[in-house]
């Protein structure tokens, strides 16, 4: 293990009980599932707090499902699914697992409680949806959805987690060895047999049924095949939602709904009436059930947890929610379309009626922008060398590489440094080559301050002559210590400063090309502030996240991040599918001042050739009138 680096900022969490894993140090144990335990911990050289579940069971089949659940985790990505970010085997502990630390509690916690509010029920269950059709997609069957599995942050965000039952097609998996009443929970389908059957969605949109009775009367759902269910009796909720849920929780697969999505739009337009009486904030239920509020990320991160120092990134969330709210409804859509249409004389006319409105969908795309200057030192080199005549040992005390003061950094600028001692570092002792006395003998005449030059053939004697090199003196200076007999040994480093920009944004790929464009342009400032880089709270916000992690590496191992300056754009942006002439289309609305941009063509080609035919009339006219003069 190697000793972590002192940070500057923030003390490193040093409890000598806790244990450690790789570069993970483990505080304490906050749940287990079938396959795992599940600690608490800090990844030690990013200082960022995660989870850690360690493999608890050692058979063949529990090993080869726990990895398959991490590799699948870590090919996914979805904002109501809770990512793998490492995984790995170590030999004191076994396999493990890590996952972001997110600040919520299982939906079973909740539920323990009593019955949710209904609109965070409803807000559980589409997500979760949202969740399984993205799954579903990718042919994977979570075969496991249970209110132990879902995580539920105190804003009501809800995370799918625990994929180790799942199915996936490239990954055949013998289960015959799995004990099924282990696994069976009173969640799981009346058909789930998991060596049996074969995976299919309906089973993942059973157990979403069975969630979402229990959210919504508090009880367990009925065991066995469910042909009838009174829920009238039980809560007035449940006697609007008891067709959807009879559907979801059919005995026969094939009649459950097409996708899990379709499910939870059944079950919010049945309790449509009563959320309205109960939402009263964001007031999802208000908006047309084809309409959704994509959550970034960020703005949980920023909301939540920073909201004094983002004041302005709240006016733009704000700004931004109360814009879907209104582009979230199909009257305000079909005035504002037919608006656009009077304002463009050679675009299509009364666009508002003409376009059905299938889906619409509004988010905030970020773009990021990280200045940070990093300060280096390196390792400090021993170096000796002679004491100068004034010098007298003072007692300082000793003092750790990076806890030494430096001048303070001037805004972001780098510097090119310089030599610095060690404090405390610093020895006096006797020159060795001539013990403290400043001189050494002289080589040239070996002390006898004579040389007698080398006589030459057939002539006498030549005359002793005084060493030139000492003058007859017999000694010299010492080089070592420059004659004054003592050296100082003392370790030195050197440090710089440098300052890097970093950028990223939000994934917009899968957007037209001029919309990007349009976002990046029409994105304006919505925060900026210094941050600690070593913050967990910029790790939900996954390229912000990125970023972060790829500046902290940056500083290598000479290297600490001084300050960094995180300044973050915003743009809105609506995205409507629907259906023009019988054909599909796309229009983006870029906010805030709702530039359209449309994948299909919008002009009146009938109005623009009309107005063609009658310049060309008239053109001629005149030609005709000059030719007639
Ligand atoms: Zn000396
Ligand atoms: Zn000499």
């Amino acid at each position: 293990m190697s000793t972590p680096r002192p940070t500057i900022r923030g003390e490193r969490h040093n409890d000598t009980n806790d244990l450690e894993l790789r570069d993970y140090r483990l505080h304490e144990q906050v749940g287990q599932d079938e396959l795992s335990i599940i600690y608490r911990a800090t990844h030690q050289t990013l200082n960022r707090p995660v989870y850690v579940a360690i493999l608890r069971r050692h058979d063949w089949i529990s090993n080869s499902r726990f990895q398959l659940a991490a590799r699948l985790a870590a090919s996914l990505s979805h904002p109501h699914l809770l990512p793998v970010i490492d995984a790995g085997h170590d030999d004191r502990y076994g396999d493990y697992m890590v996952t972001p630390y997110i600040d919520a509690r299982p939906l079973s916690d909740i539920l323990a409680e009593g019955i949710p509010d209904l609109s965070l029920a409803m807000r559980v269950i589409n997500q979760m949806a949202a969740a399984l059709d993205y799954l579903h997609e990718q042919q994977i069957v979570h075969r496991d959805v249970q209110p132990a599995n879902i995580l539920v942050t105190p804003q009501g965000n809800a995370y799918l987690t625990n994929l180790s039952l799942a199915a996936a097609p490239d990954t055949p998996l013998d289960l015959s060895t799995l004990s099924e009443a282990e696994y069976l929970t009173p969640y799981s389908a009346p058909e789930l047999h998991l060596t049996q059957t074969e995976a299919h969605p309906a089973l993942d949109i059973y157990s979403l049924g069975a969630v979402a009775y229990h959210l919504l009367s508090g009880e367990l759902p009925p065991s066995g095949l469910i042909v009838e269910l009174d829920l009238a009796g039980k809560s007035p909720a449940l006697a609007l939602a008891e067709r959807a849920l009879l559907r979801m929780l059919s005995p026969q697969p094939n009649l459950r709904f097409p996708t899990a999505g379709a499910a939870a739009n059944a079950l919010r337009l049945a309790l449509r009436t009563l959320l309205d009486q109960t939402t009263t904030d964001m007031e999802e239920s208000r908006w047309e059930t084809c309409a959704e509020w994509f959550e970034n990320p960020l703005e949980l991160a920023l909301t939540a947890e920073l909201a004094d120092l983002a004041e302005q990134f709240n006016h733009f969330l704000t700004e931004s929610r109360k814009r879907a709210d209104n582009l979230h409804r199909r009257d305000y859509l079909r005035k504002w379309f037919n608006r656009w249409s009077r304002q463009h004389p050679f675009r299509r006319q009364s666009l508002g009626q003409l376009i059905e409105f299938e889906t619409i969908a509004s988010y905030n795309i970020y773009f990021y922008e990280l200045e940070v200057l990093y300060e280096f030192r390196t390792s400090p080199k021993t170096q000796i060398r002679p004491m100068q005549l004034d010098e007298r040992p003072i007692a300082e005390p000793a003092l750790d590489l990076w806890k030494m003061q430096l001048p303070p950094p001037k805004d972001f600028a780098s510097e090119a440094g310089g030599d610095v001692v060690l404090p405390g570092s610093r020895r006096f002792f006797t020159c060795p080559d001539c013990q403290g006395s400043g001189q050494v003998q002289c080589s040239q005449c070996q002390g006898k301050g004579m040389i007698k030059p080398r006589a030459k053939q057939g002539e006498p004697d030549p005359v002793e002559q005084t060493c030139t090199q000492c003058r007859g003196y017999g000694k010299v200076r010492c080089e070592k210590c420059a004659g004054n007999g003592n050296l100082v040994e003392e370790k030195v480093f050197h440090w710089s400063r440098k300052a890097l920009a970093y950028e990223n944004n939000d994934d917009s790929e899968g957007l037209p090309p001029r919309v990007q464009a349009l976002l990046r342009q029409r994105a304006r400032k919505v925060y900026e502030a210094e941050i600690d880089l070593y913050d967990s709270h910029w790790q939900s916000a996954g390229p912000l996240s990125a970023l972060i992690e790829k500046a902290i590496k940056e500083a290598g191992e000479q290297g600490q991040p001084l300050r960094a300056l995180l300044q973050i754009k915003g743009a809105m942006v609506t995205q409507i599918n629907g259906l023009l002439d019988e054909q599909e289309c796309e229009l983006y609305l870029i906010g805030p001042d709702e530039t359209l941009v449309s994948t299909i063509s919008l002009w009146n080609w009938e109005r623009i050739a009309l107005v063609v035919v009658l310049a060309l009339f008239v053109v001629m006219a005149v030609v005709v009138g000059i030719i007639m003069i």
